[in-house]
């Protein structure tokens, strides 16, 4: 049983309202979610704005339907209302941190009052050259705790004059700060190596530090998972629970995404946001079930979870240590897996507004179903719909006529076939227009006229396509119907003449 006894399991998902939701905050978001539901708990969502400089406009929205939409809505704080506009839900708000800071400063005075935080009244050069000096020394930069020199007197002269100031943590020196990570293991930090850090800024903002330890701990947050860029911060945050008095939460830091060099996962090598994934078309299940495989695997061959079934078998202590490589066709490869399991009706209502995209003009005597049926078995995601088969959207083919020969055939037969092939498609009725119908028929006129498949089938293949690779020429003459299918063939015979 945890420090916490039988309080109920609280995860949070904190992002900076940064312009777009990161590959890697949408698995901890799922790591959370998984985790609050397997124990009954509550997911909230807390939105961290205190750095304004990053703020982007309306990125709380976009985030939260970047998180809708992959099925990840929080159970409390932040979340999308019924009219899909921000609201707030629970009694542990406000969940935004930019409307928080009256709570912050409170905080911070009282570790003042305590003799652990003290105000900091440095100058920005003063800060700057120290530095520098400690840098030319070849020492670790850090601040030298002048300010912890001040007597009562003349801090408060300092004050009452109004003059700058930041309030900093002392940190208490020579200790071994040490703490049970669920996914690292023991982790341990000597403080020598932390610096006093800021944690109330000149403008009465507070920094990450301060305003997420009171937060986790105002929101009653007993178990913390978030990406190993914060580990670091950890020991920083344990001290500030000490130096309340308040209970530690369970950390639980994931592995770094890392590019297929392994170099750490950044948006200069491909898409790192969930929204271009999303207008990419690939699937939200799809997109989830990738990300939860990122440094968790059930032990199993199994690969395709749906969210529920990650619920059911995810375990965060088996979450690797190591970086998690993000292999964009390993995401392709889902994808194409979840576009295939969809009802015809379903992709093709998905897939129509990227065909549209795509192609200008799609004409209506096209078999579109056809069309979709064979896109959907093809793509990997939906934004590469009609890309491969825009032959079929084309008013005129431009292809050389040697294309149409097949192998060393002779140029007089190659014509011959066609025009025969023509004469037989004719007597074909409408509802045979089917691949396979058209497949059968057209073998059995192949075999009782003594052809050569190559000498028909390629060249009715290239005359209906112009290409050297595309589905058989049963399914593109059924895409295009009888009309299309033969204006192409007696364009062939045209240009081979
Ligand atoms: N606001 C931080 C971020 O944007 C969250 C850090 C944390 O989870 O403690 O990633």
């Amino acid at each position: 049983m945890s420090l916490f006894g039988k309080q109920k399991t609280r995860t949070r998902f904190a992002p900076s309202p940064t312009g777009y939701l990161h590959i890697g905050g949408l698995r901890t978001a799922l790591y959370e979610y998984i985790f609050a539901k397997q124990n009954q708990g509550t997911f909230v969502l807390r939105i961290e704005d205190t750095d304004q400089t990053r703020e982007v406009e309306g990125a709380v929205g976009g985030l939260l339907k970047a998180l809708k939409w992959a099925g990840l809505e929080a159970d409390e704080g932040i979340l999308l209302g019924n009219d899909g506009k921000v609201a707030e839900k629970g009694n542990f708000g406000p969940y935004t941190q930019s409307k928080r800071l009256k709570i912050y400063q409170k905080y911070a005075q009282e570790l003042v009052n305590k003799g652990q935080a003290y105000y900091c009244f440095c100058t920005p050069a003063r800060l700057e050259e120290l530095k520098a000096n400690q840098q030319t020394a070849g020492q670790l930069t850090h601040y030298d705790r002048e300010c912890l020199k001040l007597t009562p007197d003349e801090i408060k002269g300092k004050l009452d004059n109004g003059e700058r100031h930041v309030i900093r943590f002392q940190i208490p020196e020579g200790q071994e700060i040490k703490f049970q990570d669920e996914v690292k293991g023991e982790i341990k930090f000597n403080t020598t190596d932390i610096d006093d850090q800021i944690i109330l800024k000149s403008d009465g903002f507070p920094t990450y530090h301060l305003a997420s330890v009171v937060d986790d701990y105002s929101m009653k947050i007993n178990y913390v998972i978030r990406g190993e860029e914060w580990l670091s911060s950890t020991p920083k945050h344990i001290l500030l629970y000490q130096a309340f008095g308040w209970a530690v939460p369970q950390f639980a830091h994931l592995p770094l995404l890392l590019n297929s060099d392994k170099s750490k996962l950044s948006k200069r090598q491909g898409d790192v946001a969930v929204e271009d994934y999303r207008d990419h078309g690939y699937l939200p299940e799809a997109l989830v079930n990738f990300v939860a495989l990122l440094g968790w695997n059930p032990g199993t061959e199994k690969e395709i979870f749906s969210l529920a079934e990650l619920i059911k078998v995810f375990d965060i202590k088996k979450v690797h240590k190591s970086g998690a490589v993000f292999n964009q066709e390993k995401l392709n490869w889902f994808n194409s897996e979840y576009l295939k399991k969809l009802n015809p009706g379903e992709f093709q209502k998905m897939a129509r507004p990227y065909l549209e995209k795509n192609i200008k003009q799609v004409s209506p005597d096209l078999n579109l179903d056809k069309f979709f049926a064979i896109e959907q078995q093809r793509i990997s995601r939906l934004s590469e719909v009609g890309e491969d088969l825009k032959f079929i959207f084309a008013a005129d083919l431009n292809y050389q006529a040697e294309g149409l020969i097949w192998k060393k055939s002779a140029k007089a037969t190659i014509l011959k076939n066609l025009k025969s092939l023509i004469v037989e498609l004719q007597k074909y009725d409408k509802p045979d227009w089917r691949a396979e119908t058209l497949e059968k028929n057209i073998r059995d006129f192949i075999a009782s006229n003594n052809l050569l498949n190559g000498e028909v089938l390629w060249p009715m293949r290239f005359a209906l396509t112009g290409e050297e690779k595309s589905p058989t020429p049963f399914e593109v003459a059924e895409i295009l119907g009888p009309e299309k299918t033969i204006k192409r063939l007696k364009e062939a015979i045209e240009k081979l003449k």
